[in-house]
C-alpha cells in the first residue's frame, strides 16, 4: 500500500522481512517437493452413521521437507496459492488419490467414495471440469467414486464462475460437498444456488458441542437447515462419545474424526479396508 512514508518504514520492520524471507524460502523449496517426491497424502476414513461402516475417505496432504520435517497444510497451501504452485500441486492430488482409491477396488476391497480437497484457485480455470473427468478416465474410476471438498467462503467470491463450473462436475456424477460449513454465515441463503450434494459441519462447531448450548443450537439449525434443503450432513473434528451421540440424534449423516480414526498413511488404511472387508 502506497501511505505515509512513515508507515511503509513501519511495514519493512526486521520482523516483516523475517517473514517475507521465510516465506520465499518456503516457496523455493515447494516449487521442487513434488518432483523430489516429498508430498503425500494421507486418508482419514469417513462412516455412515446409518450403517456404521465406512462409505468414504479424505485424501489430506503432507510436505516431509528434508532437514525441517513435517510442514502442516494450513502453512503451506496459502503460500501454494499465492505462488501459483497450486495447480500442479492439485493435479497431483487428484491424480494419486483417484489413482489410489482405484488400486484399492481392483483389490477387491470394498468400494468408498474418496474425498479430494480442492482449492478455489483450482475453481477458477474454466477447464477444470474437463480435467477431472480426464482424471477419472485415465484412472478408470467411477465418478461416483469421487467427491470434491469445496471451501464456502470461495464458493460464494466468486459465484457465477464457481458454480458453473461445480455445476459441470456434478453432473458427472461426481458429489460435491462444502467444507467448513457455518464459518461464513452468508452461505446460508445462497446455498440453495450452490450444485452441492453435501455439507461438512465444521469442527469448531462439532467442539462446542459438548460445552456450549449455542453451539448446540447452531449445529442442530445447521443440520436441519441442511436436511431440508436436500443435502446430506458430514460432521467433521468428532472426537469424543458425547459429541458422537449429539449428531446422531440431530441425524448427521455421516461422520470424521479422531474418535474413530486418525489421518491414515495408505498402508493404514488398506489394512483398515481389509479388516472392514472382513467384518
Ligand atoms: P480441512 O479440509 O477442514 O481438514 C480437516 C482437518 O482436521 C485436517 O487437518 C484433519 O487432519 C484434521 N482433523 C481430522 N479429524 C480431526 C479431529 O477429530 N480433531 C481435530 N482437532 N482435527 C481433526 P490437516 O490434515 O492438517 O489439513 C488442514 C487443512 O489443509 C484442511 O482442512 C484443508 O483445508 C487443507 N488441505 C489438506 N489437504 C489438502 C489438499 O490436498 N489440497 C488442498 N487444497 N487443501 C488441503
Ligand atoms: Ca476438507
Ligand atoms: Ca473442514
Ligand atoms: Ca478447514
Amino acid at each position: 500500500a502506497k501511505e505515509s512514508g512513515k508507515n511503509q518504514y513501519r511495514f519493512c520492520s526486521a520482523a516483516m522481512k523475517e517473514e517475507v524471507s521465510e516465506r520465499l524460502s518456503v516457496a523455493n523449496s515447494l516449487a521442487g517437493a513434488l518432483e523430489r517426491g516429498e508430498l503425500r497424502l494421507l486418508y482419514q476414513p469417513q462412516l455412515s452413521l446409518h450403517s456404521g461402516r465406512i462409505i468414504g475417505m479424505e485424501a489430506l496432504i503432507r510436505w516431509e521437507r528434508p532437514g525441517i520435517g513435517s510442514v502442516p497444510p494450513q502453512l503451506f497451501i496459502p503460500i501454494a496459492e499465492s505462488t501459483g504452485l497450486i495447480s500442479a500441486i492439485g493435479d497431483w492430488v487428484l491424480r494419486t488419490a483417484c489413482e489410489q482409491n482405484k488400486t484399492w477396488q481392483d483389490l477387491g476391497l470394498p468400494r468408498v467414495r474418496m474425498a479430494v480437497n480442492i482449492s478455489v484457485h483450482q475453481l477458477r480455470d474454466p477447464g477444470f471440469a474437463s480435467k477431472v473427468t480426464g482424471t477419472l478416465v485415465a484412472t478408470g474410476l467411477d465418478p461416483e467414486d469421487l467427491e470434491l471438498e469445496v471451501t464456502e467462503s470461495g464458493a460464494i467470491r466468486e459465484q457465477d464462475q464457481i458454480v458453473q463450473v461445480l455445476g459441470e462436475i456434478k453432473q458427472k456424477g461426481v458429489s460435491i460437498s462444502i467444507d467448513d460449513f457455518g464459518t461464513e454465515y452468508s452461505s446460508l441463503s445462497r446455498l440453495k444456488q450452490l450444485p452441492v450434494d453435501k455439507v461438512k459441519l465444521d469442527m469448531e462447531f462439532v467442539h462446542g458441542i459438548e460445552e456450549s448450548p449455542k453451539d448446540q443450537a447452531i449445529t442442530r439449525g445447521m443440520i436441519s437447515l441442511a436436511r431440508n434443503l436436500g443435502l446430506k450432513v458430514v460432521a467433521e473434528g468428532v472426537e469424543t462419545q458425547a459429541q458422537l451421540d449429539f449428531l446422531e440424534s440431530r441425524m448427521c449423516d455421516e461422520v470424521q474424526g479422531y474418535y474413530y480414526y486418525r489421518p491414515l498413511s495408505a498402508e493404514e488404511m488398506e489394512e483398515v479396508l481389509r479388516t472392514a472387508a472382513a467384518g
